[in-house]
């Protein structure tokens, strides 16, 4: 069972979850240090870019909406726990088109598509259903920390499993799953969790003999018990070099393990707040259940405007203007990288086709950590980042507390090649300093 971590000055009598849930989130604690800096750039939080959210589209769609009086009362009153039909009908085809599959080749029915506010509640409430407190998931290490609090929350153990420029390792898998047999854990082994592309934090995306191999080792372990692969596709929409690559799903075309969570939050919008899941057919009704009991359904009215925006093609052509002002700023990241990182011996990053973030590895014994010598100095320097060991499960891959990750969403160009200068003066000095 995890430590409780939550320090309850009052002695109130708080339940096992709320102590689970720990302190406050990592975004607050990286806030506290820097308030006194406003001129900083935040190369840390994970948010889209401001400029680019899609004001006009979404004038479009709520003028589409309103225009029916009675469309608009069907969309402003309570809906279904498995959200907005048409919408769930969009998501499938819009799935099917991506992975470049007919309808007759997949084993895919509207009745496994649930909507909720955010792909966070899908995972959330897949995990919910899954776990017991003790149970297991095997994670990537570095891998989302987000997943990590909440598998905390529900008393479940993350176990990271190494990964690689290309994501979840599949040997390093195959042998985390050998080393809960011997430990004697593995019937409490329930899921995988895998983002598939563009990874948070690191920015990778599994290749598709990777996602083949994932599914292949899940389907194998699976002899006493189903196992279920979750895949969060939350960046697959923002590739900006390269094809796309056809789910993790695709290489389960019965749907039997694959779990599917995605999102319009960052192809579209996160103040909508619209994910949705794919499940193997036995998780609809438990997951039906808990959310059921949570709220009966997420907000009705925004998946009216996601389905208007579907119905209109707004996304598709957002898209296109968002994929070409992240390209810049990834090519800013990227370009400022290798003036200034390049020379500073120890120093490698991922470089990803896609996705929000930029994972950077510093020289061995470097701690990037808030207590290490970095965090301040590239704070004085003028540039905040994530440092990396809070992205590492707390057992299994050891924690490297040498990285940290770069978000490339917020900040303008000009500020992406700041703030990258400014970190690379920062490691440079703490270097000087700790040699
Ligand atoms: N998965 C990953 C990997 C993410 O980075 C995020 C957002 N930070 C989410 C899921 C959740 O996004 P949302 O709940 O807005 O759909």
């Amino acid at each position: 069972m995890p430590p409780s971590s939550f320090k309850d000055p009052f002695d109130v009598a708080l339940s096992r979850r709320a102590r689970w849930a720990g302190d406050a989130p990592i975004a607050s604690v990286l806030m506290a240090r820097t308030l006194a800096q406003p001129e900083l750039v935040s190369l840390a939080a994970g948010f889209v870019d401001q400029e680019t959210l899609p004001v006009t589209p979404v004038a479009e769609a709520l003028a589409a909406l309103l225009e029916s009086h009675e469309g608009a009362r069907a969309a402003l009153q309570y809906g279904t726990t498995a959200g907005y039909l048409p919408l769930r009908e969009a998501i499938v085809e819009r799935l099917l088109a991506a992975d470049r599959v007919a309808r007759h080749e997949v084993a895919l029915s509207v009745e496994q598509v649930v909507l909720t506010a955010g792909s966070n509640q899908l995972l959330h409430l897949v995990l919910e259903s899954l776990l017991d407190p003790g149970d297991v998931v095997l994670c990537g290490a570095p891998g989302y920390f987000v997943i990590l609090g909440t598998l905390a929350n529900l008393g479940a153990r993350a176990v990271g499993v190494a990964t690689d420029d290309e994501g979840i390792v599949p040997e390093a898998l195959e042998e985390e799953f050998s080393r809960r047999r011997e430990a004697g854990d593995l019937g409490r082994v329930k899921a995988v969790y895998a983002v598939s592309d563009f990874d948070n934090p690191t920015g990778a995306t599994l290749p598709a003999e990777r996602r083949a191999a994932l599914v292949e080792i899940v389907r194998r372990w699976s002899r006493d018990r189903k196992l279920y692969l979750i895949e969060d596709a939350a960046y697959r929409e923002l590739r900006y070099y390269g094809d796309d690559l056809p789910s993790i799903r695709s290489h389960d075309p019965r749907g039997e393990h694959v779990v599917l969570a995605g999102t319009f939050s960052k192809a579209f919008s996160p103040g909508i707040r619209v994910g949705w899941g794919i499940l193997p057919e036995e998780l609809v009704a438990p997951v039906m259940s808990q959310k059921g009991n949570i709220d009966f359904g997420s907000p009705n009215f925004n998946q009216h405007i996601m389905a208007t925006v579907l119905e209109r093609s707004l996304l598709d052509v957002h898209l296109t203007a968002l994929r070409a002002a992240y390209r810049r700023k990834i090519d800013a990241v990227l370009e400022a990288a290798e003036a200034h990182l390049r020379a500073v011996a120890g120093v490698n990053w991922i470089r990803p086709t896609g996705g929000l973030y930029v994972w950077v590895r510093l020289p061995e014994g470097l701690d990037a950590g808030l207590d290490g010598p970095l965090f301040d100095r590239a704070v004085e320097e003028g540039v905040l980042y994530v440092p990396g060991h809070y992205c590492y499960p707390p057992e299994g891959e050891p924690m490297a507390r040498n990285a940290l990750r770069l978000s490339f969403g917020i900040p303008s160009c000009e500020a992406i090649r700041r703030g990258v200068a400014a970190l690379a003066r920062a490691i440079s000095a703490s270097l000087e300093g700790t040699a």
